[in-house]
Order: structure tokens, then sequence, then C-alpha cells
């Protein structure tokens, strides 16, 4: 019914289930567990025979309303909503994948996935070869016979290189393997990489989609035929999505366009004005002429997103003094908040590397991210004017 509706209707409308009071906002159900009328009727719950929840680990009404309406707004058949952004990808992991298989993962993606993959997924016989974020070469290059999974994050964090998500999708569907999206940055107002070709589409609804700093969560998202496995793992091994947090994010998505528009604005004022200042070296940020992949974004993006990485010059004391004199900015790792944050790559989230990977990856010691909220630009320039 809602299948035809604008992204900002479906993300009031999309998923609405009422209950037997017609209650017009979304309800929150805090139960462990639904009584069935008669022995009869569990048994058939139980098997399959009838559809209607069992227990909130396999399925709850909020939980359901919230994967209803993300999955609208990506135009997926199915998403399975988990505790967290990496039990999202952990559970998509377990669920697609198998001992011997093999992954091909950009080497710009989050600092727990690169840790999933290399420590956790390791240990069960899943091997992977991390290649760069936009040479589509080494994308190819690293495929083997047992290459069942690409995945991706763009624009990446913190230098917001763009991956070119049809491309990539283009030599996965090639070889055989799936392409997965972590579409965490842009969220579906900005980006649907589904339309793009990819397969899966990942989330951290920490981010964005709360919006508002409060609670965790993630979820998968595409084929019915996909997500049964990833389902499968999920309700086995329980790391499922709290019905109070999905009715934080149903209520958070309510907003997402107005936010997300918000906070491009914002965060593209912002890097033009980081270009002018005389201390500033560098200005990442895929919105403005200067990004190397500009027009990739342009394509690719609705808009530039809320994420702005700058490099100071004369290095980390130079970038620390600007993170000192703020007064108003939140000096966090988090991201995707109503409220703008600041954070010094190279010594919190890129910390646990080697210095060496890090010049590598282009992460140097002048470079500062930050996630612009929804505040005045005028009070986060000077806010950063004390300390540039
Ligand atoms: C934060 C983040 C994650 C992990 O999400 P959590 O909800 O913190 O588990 C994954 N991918 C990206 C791009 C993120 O920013």
């Amino acid at each position: 019914m809602t299948e035809s509706y604008q992204p900002e209707t479906l993300a009031l409308r999309a998923g609405t289930e009422r209950s037997q009071f017609h209650e017009h906002s979304e309800a929150l159900f805090l139960t462990s567990s639904f009584v069935f009328d008669n022995a009869e009727q569990a048994a058939k719950r139980f098997i399959g025979e009838e559809p209607g929840n069992i227990y909130s680990r396999f399925t709850n009404p909020t939980v359901s309303m919230f994967e209803q309406r993300l999955a609208a707004l990506e135009g997926a058949e199915q998403c399975v909503a988990t505790a967290s952004g990496m039990s999202a990808i952990l559970s998509a992991c377990m669920g697609l994948l198998k001992a011997g298989d093999h992954v091909v993962a950009s080497q710009s993606i989050f600092g727990s996935t690169v840790n999933l993959f290399n420590n956790v997924l390791k240990k069960f016989g899943v091997e992977t070869t991390f290649v760069s974020a936009t040479d589509v070469a080494q994308w190819q290059a690293a495929v083997r016979p047992n290459t069942k999974l690409f995945f991706l994050e763009t624009p990446s964090n913190p230098l917001t290189e763009i991956s070119d998500i049809a491309v990539i999708a283009a030599v996965a569907k090639n070889c055989g393997a799936l392409l997965a999206v972590d579409n965490c940055f842009c969220t579906p107002i900005l980006q649907r990489p589904l339309e793009l070709g990819a397969d899966i589409i990942i989330h951290s609804a920490t981010k964005y989609i709360d919006g508002q700093g409060r609670v965790l969560g993630g979820a998968v998202l595409g084929s019915k035929k996909l997500m049964e496995p990833v389902y499968g793992f999920l309700r086995t091994t329980g790391p499922t999505m709290s019905a109070f947090n999905a009715w934080i994010f149903l209520k958070g998505i309510e907003t997402l366009k107005l936010r997300m528009e918000a906070h491009s604005a914002n965060a593209l004022q912002l890097a033009q004005w980081l270009e002018q200042q005389p201390n500033v070296a560098r200005v990442f940020y895929p919105g403005l002429p200067s990004h190397p992949q500009h027009a990739l974004a342009l394509k690719q993006q609705k808009t530039g997103g809320g994420i702005v990485a700058f490099e100071v010059k004369r290095g980390k004391a130079a970038a620390w003094r600007v993170i000192d004199s703020t007064r108003m900015l939140s000096i966090t790792a988090n991201l995707g908040d109503t409220k703008t944050t600041i954070t010094h790559p190279a010594t919190t989230t890129h910390a646990r590397i080697t210095a060496e990977a890090r010049a590598a990856a282009g992460i140097s010691d002048g470079l500062i991210r930050i996630a612009v909220g929804l505040e005045a630009l005028v009070d986060i320039q000077n806010d950063l004017l004390r300390g540039l």
C-alpha cells in the first residue's frame, strides 16, 4: 500500500500497525513473550503454521514496525533489526558465510568491522583481503574462486572517500559474490545502495537513524532469500534489537529526511568556510568541488552528508589545540547526532593501528573529524575559530 509513497511519507507511515486500542502513535510493546489462546495455537505458532509473535528474541511488534519502515525506505524486501551496528555485520556474515569462504573488503571501513573480519571471522575459517575503497582494479584482482562477499562503506570514515557502488556491484556479480554496503553515513535519504546493484545493506541505527545519540541498534536489509539465514542466526543466538530501542528508532526515522538535509547544508557551508582558513591545509568533504570524487559523489548521493574532515597545519599539537579550545562542540567519537561532535582520529578511532598503516590510509596527525550537527553554523564556526 505504501510502496508508491515518497521517502518523507514512508518515514512517517510505513510499517505502522495499530493494536486493539487504535493508538495513533506507534506503541511500545515491552513484553518478553506472547500468550496463546490454547495449546493448539501454541503448537501451530512454533512450527510456523500460523503467523504471530511467540517470544521477543524472535519477533516483537515494535521491532517489526521499525523493520518494515526501514525496509520501505531502502526499497528492500526484508529488514532484520539487530542490537547494534556491529551485530548487524556479524549476523550478516554468520548467516551468509561458512568456513573456507573469502571476503574482499574496503580497507576504509569502521575499525571494529576490520577487527571482526581480521580476528573474529578468521578464527572460524573466513579470510578477508583488504583493498582500496576507490581503486576498482584492486577489487577485481583480490577475487578468489571462494570469494563470497564484497564489503564496503561509502563515504568512508574519516576521509570521506567514495566507493563506486554500481561498478563494484558489477565486479561482485561477475564473480558470483554478494555486495554488502554499510549505509550508515548516508542513510536511505541520501543513498539507496540496492538500486545501484548492492545485495545487502548494513546500518548502525545508533547514528543518524536515532540521530539524537540515545540508544544502540542496527539492521541488515536485502531480499527475503538472503535475509532468511541472517534472521535464522539472530533468532538462535539472540543479538536482537530491544523493543524500547526500536520505538526510539521509529520516532527518529520520522525526522530523518529533515535532519539529513539540515546536517548536509550545515556541513557544506562549514567545509567551504574551513577551506578559507589560513591554518587549514586540506578539507575532505564529498560536496566540495575540490574532493577527488566530487562527480561520483554527486551521482551516487543526494548531498555530501554530515561528516567533514580537515587537516590543520603543524600536526597533532595544532589539532589538539583546536579540539581543546572548543567550548560547545562535544569531544566524542560518536557521529550522526543533532549535536556537533569533534574527534582526532589518529589518537582515538585509529589509534590502535600502526603509524605506518595510519599514514598509508592518509590519516595524518593533523586530521580532525567533525560530525556536523544542527546548531547554528556561526556558533560552530566561532567554536572552531578560537583554536584555529
Ligand atoms: C558506528 C558504526 C558501526 C557500528 O555500529 P554500532 O551501532 O556502534 O555497533 C558500523 N559502521 C559504521 C560506518 C559506523 O559508523
